[in-house]
């Protein structure tokens, strides 16, 4: 079928309307009409060209929740008007080491992105920015029903980005975990760890948005602007999520680490770090990083988010506000996701 959506055209031109076709759903295939698609940054990193080149016309959005409109013969998982999900990824090998543990993220055949990827059908994916979309069963989500499909959309990216560092890491009562920036990700962290029984503090630029990250679940909030922070906080905690799409000095913040404290990069900047010995040798700190999250920890993090009816803050917009969006992404300017209604496109 024809569906509509919007694509980057080009790394310097803005977003266009444009119609993609979508396949038959195959037997094992769901097709979900999609309500809304989150934007994250990785879209912009993205269509920008800023991880490499990339072939246009692409259609990204890997933030995608909506309701199931037709299931293959042999589904099982799913039926007609269910609330389903699809995050970063559509496919995997499902054989290598990583697939078979339960960890398809890190398929070490490289899985399949939900854009920017060839499918199992020889064709090139397409995201969320558009009004449906064609996936295996076994790499949709269930969205629990008490959380809005606007709200649970940048679950499918920013929630597990979050909530599976903050797991592995063991985030919760007694622990004192940093979130570097209060973005789309970054306040996510803030609800996940606040939730699991942290004690949360927020590094941001400034103090602009202290009372909205307290009121999300922040115990403190600091200004990096302000070199005290740096001071203050010397060995504090015990965990660090670093958010941040831009590069910053990390020595700086690994200083902030207590003995054996981990920092986990999510970030993705476009340029390497910087990173001098003793700013890990010292205190036997970990610096780390963490790639989405599995399709089963994804759907943990769903159904943890039902439990303690954590959804994203979001800023609804229609098709043509995308390009605005972006922009003020990219200028910090985000409170906190930017939901697109695909009933605008
Ligand atoms: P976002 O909404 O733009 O949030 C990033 C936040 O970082 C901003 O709101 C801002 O927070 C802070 N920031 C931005 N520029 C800064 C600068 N120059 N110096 C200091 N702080 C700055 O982006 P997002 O969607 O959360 O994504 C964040 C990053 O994670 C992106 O690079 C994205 O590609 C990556 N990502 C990685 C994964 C993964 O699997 N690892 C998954 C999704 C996204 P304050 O205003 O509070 O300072
Ligand atoms: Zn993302
Ligand atoms: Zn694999």
């Amino acid at each position: 079928m024809q569906v509509k959506a919007i694509a980057a055209v080009a790394p310097d031109r803005p977003l266009e309307p444009t119609t993609i076709e979508r396949r038959d759903v195959g037997e094992h295939e769901v097709r979900i009409a999609i309500k809304f698609a989150g934007i994250c940054h990785s879209d912009i990193h993205t269509v920008r060209a800023e991880w490499g080149e990339i072939n246009y016309p692409m259609v990204v959005g890997h933030e995608i929740a909506g309701v199931v409109e037709e299931v293959g013969d042999k589904v099982t998982k799913f039926e007609v008007g269910d609330h389903a999900g699809v995050g970063c990824f559509v496919d995997s090998c499902r054989e290598c080491e990583n697939c078979q543990a339960g960890l398809d993220n890190y398929c070490l055949r490289g899985n399949i992105g939900t854009y920017n990827a060839v499918g199992r059908d020889g064709k090139p994916t397409a995201g969320g920015y558009s009004e449906q979309i064609v996936v295996d069963e076994n790499y949709v989500l269930h969205v629990p029903d008490n959380i809005g499909l606007d709200e649970a959309a940048p679950l499918l990216c920013a929630g597990i980005t979050t909530y599976s560092p903050l797991a592995h890491w063991n985030a919760g009562p007694g622990k004192k975990v940093a979130v570097i920036g209060l973005g789309g990700l970054g306040h996510m962290a803030v609800k996940i760890a606040h939730a699991m029984g942290a004690e949360v503090s927020v590094l941001s630029q400034s103090l602009k948005k202290k009372e909205d990250g307290e009121r999300l679940g922040a115990d403190h909030y600091y200004a990096t602007s302000d070199e005290a922070t740096f001071e203050d906080l010397r060995g504090h905690f015990d965990l660090i999520i670093n958010t941040v799409s831009a590069n910053l000095d990390l020595a700086q913040y690994l200083s902030l680490l207590a003995t054996d404290g981990a920092l986990v990069q999510v970030g993705a900047p476009e340029k390497p770090f910087e990173v001098p010995p003793f700013a890990l040798i010292a205190g036997r700190k970990t610096l780390a990083g963490s790639m989405i999250g599995s399709i089963a920890e994804t759907q943990e993090m769903l159904d943890f988010c039902g439990e303690h009816g954590i959804g994203a803050e979001v800023e609804v917009i229609s098709a043509d506000q995308v390009n605005e969006a972006y922009e003020r992404v990219v200028g910090s300017d985000v409170r906190y996701r930017f939901v697109i209604d695909t009933a605008t496109l």
